[in-house]
């Protein structure tokens, strides 16, 4: 039991000395696995560290609860057997590419297989992208089978109407270098402000300019695939895609002052229909809660739209969430197009969003749009025809006309307490 425990010595990040004949460099964007070289953020052996921040995202906080309370030891070490992808993703020349994909480590994806001869050496090599197969029981894909336009086919939508998907897991993986290029700041002023915006978390983002790659606290991204993975890295197979950013309410809970779950939902059910004619389908899932302003950021907006004089307007909708939060959005659409590389994606036919920013991002990544898909009308609830009109007159992309400052005066949501 000694064995398991971890030495409680302390080791300051700001020490001199952190440098260690175990740590192996990272050579972003190399050509391959080993000359790349993994991330190794596994603290069971600190000397052979060589990111900054710790596995899994905000679930760091719940694994140090478990460990502090006993009930995980510190020095396991994940018995990956079995756990790798059950098809075949990559490689593909983006994941070589240093400047492609700076968010997303492809070399993650089955780290016991592209790092064999390390994990034999005893590296502990954590995974940050994991694949599964899955069904989905879904009510709208239900409805959609019951009004004739999605079909039974025995493959894609089984007879029981489950939807078979192929979903990966992507936990964040942070490039600095790269990060920094992509928003057009300065590498060392970006460190800066992240460890001032973290209320110094990370020292090493200060003292240990050497260090690149940061595993960030933050939600991973989720990828449902319809139809066959590796078709998706085919510019010749049909491709039907949504980048949707998770919003709780609406997402799970059916809330109707957005249109987030039926876009959601419409994006899945035209996937599938895709896949089911010989294309492929992905929907991607960006943990991105409020405009990645937050939950608790989003219904306060909520509350000072409904309640400001003339009530909830599509005029007023962009300035308010800016009034609250300091900003409309914080998404940083600039880095989503990264999971699309990390599938070899260099064509969309089918691009499920209204979003400048989202389309801007994914052409200027070099992924080339053939047709918008914008929400059916019909699928709008009516609380939410105030976003959707503010998101037109914005330009957000749409088939129907703008309207004009005093049409959008005249859409308006429910009062707050109806
Ligand atoms: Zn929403």
């Amino acid at each position: 039991m000694e064995k398991e425990k971890r030495s409680p010595h302390i080791i300051l990040a700001s020490q001199s000395n952190l440098k260690f004949k175990e740590t192996l460099p990272i050579k972003w964007g190399a050509q391959t696995a080993m000359e790349r070289g993994p991330v190794v953020a596994s603290n069971t052996n600190h000397k052979a560290r060589n990111a900054i921040g710790a596995h899994s995202g905000s679930y760091t906080v719940y694994r140090a609860l478990s460990i502090a309370s006993g009930k995980f030891p510190p020095m396991h070490r994940p018995d990956l057997n079995n756990t790798q992808s059950p098809v075949k993703i990559g490689p593909y020349p983006q994941w070589k590419d240093p400047l492609k994909m700076v968010t997303v480590d492809p070399w993650g994806l089955d780290p016991q297989l592209n790092f064999k001869p390390l994990f034999e050496e005893g590296y502990d090599i954590r995974p940050t992208i994991s694949v599964t197969q899955a069904h989905l029981q879904i009510p709208e894909i239900n409805e959609a089978i019951d009004k004739g336009r999605l079909q039974v086919d025995g493959s894609i939508i089984r007879e029981n109407r489950d939807v078979c998907v192929t979903k990966v897991a992507i936990d964040p993986v942070w490039y600095l270098p790269g990060v920094a290029e992509r928003l057009n700041v300065d590498e060392g002023d970006l460190r800066r402000i992240l460890f001032q915006e973290t209320g110094g978390m990370y020292p090493e983002f200060i003292t240990r300019p050497d260090l690149k790659v940061w595993l960030p606290p933050i939600g991973s991204s989720t990828a449902y695939i319809f139809g066959k993975a590796e078709d998706l890295a085919n510019p010749k197979v049909e491709l039907t895609c949504r980048v949707h950013d998770e919003c709780n309410g609406s997402d799970v809970f059916g809330s109707d002052i957005c249109t987030c779950r039926p876009y959601l939902m419409y994006g899945i059910e035209d996937a599938t229909r895709t896949a089911q004619r010989g294309g492929v389908g992905i929907i991607i899932y960006y943990r991105k809660e409020g405009r990645a302003l937050g939950e608790v950021t989003k219904f306060l907006v909520y509350n000072a739209r409904k309640r400001q004089e003339g009530g909830d307007t599509a005029a007023t909708y962009f300035r308010r969430t800016e009034c609250v939060a300091g900003t409309e959005d914080a998404r940083f659409q600039e880095f989503m197009p990264d999971c699309l590389h990390l599938f070899g994606i260099s064509k969309i036919h089918n691009l499920h969003s209204m979003s400048n920013m989202k389309y801007d991002a994914i052409v200027k990544s070099g992924i080339e749009v053939v047709n918008r898909v914008s929400i059916p009308d019909h699928l709008i609830p009516q609380d939410a025809q105030v976003e959707m009109e503010a998101k037109k007159a914005a330009g957000y992309f749409s088939k129907e006309p703008k309207k004009t400052t005093e049409e959008l005066k005249k859409v308006t949501g429910r009062a707050i307490k109806e």
